[in-house]
């Protein structure tokens, strides 16, 4: 049976931490194995905040590097770089001449964005949900797997396909969403989510030391002020990244020690850091390898793109038939 087809856009932001490792990484590796996944480096997308063009070339390559060190397999998916496959801005274009307005100016990170950076709103920031739908709808990809926060864009995405197969005809389907059970991890503030601007994460390529530092004086039950005090593993974020890498046998005890105040904060974390080095050293392993194999990591994403390009020539070929110029394309 022919596999469904699976998109995902993969910010080159730097280095990522557990965070993303846990959202959205674990959720892309196994989805390798039932459906035929693309995975696209979305640099144009990187470029809708301010960016340093002397750090996007190493953005984009660390990018690469730390997706196939944790286990994205070119031999069993596409690994590409948006902006070597010209067909999603083509699409876009096409796509940008179908979708209202209205509908962009209620994108909720469009609005956030905006009140973030008043003085740096652009067409860039109100247009890219247009073009993350050219990213997966152009792979006619059926299944996306989306956190949260970005069911607005794929529902967005859903509408802008409904109107180009109402207006030309039918090309492509309605992408669903793939939400996989992943835990809500936040930074080591307890508060905010896990992220680089707010110094809360820990990152995948950190040492055991480095991240014992951050990890000891992260945010736990705020109400257990002494060790003799009993806590409640349920509004601990430190237990929620348990839930994340540890064995289930451990969470128990972990949950038990706590409630009973049977063991004491630095424990539990010394036991949540053994089993996140345990599954994290093998990637860094790979990640200092992987970084040294420069003409690979290109050799990859070349690979990806042509591949990539073999799908959306096709895709692009019946919308040309479609929108009447099919003939100049020929
Ligand atoms: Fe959190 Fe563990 Fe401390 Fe309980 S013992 S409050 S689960 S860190």
């Amino acid at each position: 049976m022919k596999k469904k087809r699976v998109f995902s856009g993969i910010q080159p932001s730097g280095r990522l931490h557990i965070g993303n490792y846990v959202g959205a990484m674990r959720n892309m590796i196994s989805l390798q194995d039932k459906y035929f996944c693309i995975y696209g480096i979305v640099d144009y997308h990187a470029m809708t905040v301010r960016f340093n063009p002397k750090e996007m070339e190493e953005r984009v390559f660390n990018c690469a590097v730390d997706y196939i060190a944790a286990g994205i397999d070119p031999e069993k998916s596409i690994l590409m770089l948006q902006s070597m496959v010209s067909a999603h801005t083509e699409l876009a274009w096409i796509l940008n001449t179908i979708t209202s307005i209205s509908w962009l100016l209620r994108v909720p990170t469009f609005k956030e964005k905006r009140q973030e950076n008043p003085d740096y709103v652009h067409m860039g920031l109100l247009d890219y949900p247009v073009l993350m739908a050219a990213d997966i709808i152009v792979y006619k990809a059926e299944v996306v797997p989306v956190g949260d926060d970005q069911i607005p864009h794929l529902e967005l995405t859903r509408e802008i396909v409904r109107r180009f197969n109402s207006y030309f005809g039918h090309v492509f389907p309605e992408p669903q969403s793939y939400l996989g059970k992943v835990p809500r991890i936040l930074g080591l503030d307890g508060i905010n989510k896990m992220s680089k601007s707010l110094d809360n994460a820990i990152y995948l390529d950190e040492t055991k030391e480095e991240m014992w530092k951050k990890l000891a004086i992260a945010v736990t039950d705020t109400n257990r002020k002494r060790k003799t005090d009993a806590g409640d593993p349920e509004v601990c974020n430190i237990f929620t990244i348990h839930k994340a890498f540890s064995p289930k046998k451990d969470v128990t005890y972990c949950a038990e020690q706590c409630r009973t105040a049977g063991i004491g904060c630095l424990d539990c974390k010394k036991i949540l850091l053994e089993n996140m080095y345990k599954e994290l050293e093998p990637i860094q392993k790979r990640q200092k390898e992987l970084r040294t194999m420069k003409d690979y990591i290109h050799g990859v994403l070349r690979e990806g793109c042509k591949r990539a390009k073999e799908i959306t020539e096709k895709t692009m070929s019946e919308v040309y038939e479609k929108i009447g110029i099919k003939s100049f394309h020929e």
